[in-house]
């Protein structure tokens, strides 16, 4: 319907162009550059007449930081404002998505340059949560993969878990994936230990460039809620009774816990 139109217009949806550099596979076989950079302009120009223009375009040159720094940093002020924010890579198979999300992350890369968007979102968020000392966080990470129409969980998976998830649409949120494991994360440590723990488990590794791989997708997911809970306190006397659980297998809910008394007083 046209007002369905409108509200699909309504979403701003940046384009950011990336063209990796011939791969040394590539260059055995005699590959050429069939793609030109108009430099200064955010264009791209295929042969030697067609020309794309979109709102940035990185030539094979481009370092990992300044895609991140110009296309995705902005993003992350709009989350503490209450935005979500969505980086999703779109291209052939071995045209580099997964290096440019990070979706091969080890730690041994940590501070190399090749670092990936999600590994560098990751440091930037806990960056600016440490700058907000008067606001409350909550993050939770989730990681999921869709592999022959079906849904894995990268952060669990186990046989009996995959059948345990099921997609929902509901009317007021959109669509929802019932029965992910999500894991409180604290730290940028955590988080990025979640995204590796998550590659390893992908069905598909990065370096398997056969068809096959155009199958898998994969969807990290950071939930961030901000509170600021000065709410309490004021001219009233408040009585918090926080619960928990002495188990350790709900160590890390117990901990989340732990912490937000010990701010609350
Ligand atoms: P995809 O995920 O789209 O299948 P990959 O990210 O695995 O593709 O990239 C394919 C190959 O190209 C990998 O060997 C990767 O390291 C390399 N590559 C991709 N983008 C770049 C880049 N910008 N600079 C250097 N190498 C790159």
């Amino acid at each position: 319907s046209r007002i369905m139109k409108e509200e699909v217009k309504g979403i701003p949806v940046r384009v950011a162009l990336r063209c990796r550099p011939l791969v040394p596979k590539e260059i055995d076989e005699g590959c050429q550059m069939c793609l030109s950079f108009v430099p200064g302009e955010p264009q791209v120009v295929v042969g030697t007449d067609k020309s794309f223009t979109y709102d940035f375009v990185f030539d094979p040159s481009t370092e990992q930081e300044e895609v991140f720094n110009t296309a995705v940093a902005p993003l992350i002020k709009g989350v503490f404002k209450g935005y979500n924010a969505t980086v999703l890579a779109y291209g052939q198979t071995g045209s580099g998505k997964t290096y440019s999300m990070g979706g091969a992350y080890t730690a041994e890369q940590e501070n190399e340059p090749t670092v990936g968007v999600i590994p560098r979102v990751i440091q930037l968020l806990f960056k600016e949560i440490d700058k907000k000392s008067d606001f409350e966080f909550t993050l939770k990470v989730s990681y999921l993969e869709i592999y022959n129409e079906e849904i894995l969980d990268l952060l669990c998976p186990s046989r009996e878990k995959a059948s345990q998830i099921n997609i929902r649409e509901d009317p007021k949120e959109g669509i929802k994936i019932v029965g992910l494991t999500e894991k409180t994360v604290f730290i940028a440590l955590d988080t990025v230990s979640c995204l590796e723990q998550g590659n390893n488990c992908r069905t598909v590794a990065s370096t398997a460039m056969n068809s096959q791989s155009s199958r898998s997708h994969a969807i990290f997911t950071i939930s961030i809620e901000q509170r600021k809970k000065n709410s309490l306190g004021g001219n009233s006397h408040t009585l918090m009774i926080a619960c928990v659980s002495p188990a350790d297998s709900n160590l890390e809910e117990t901990l989340n816990t732990l912490r937000y008394a010990d701010r609350a007083r």
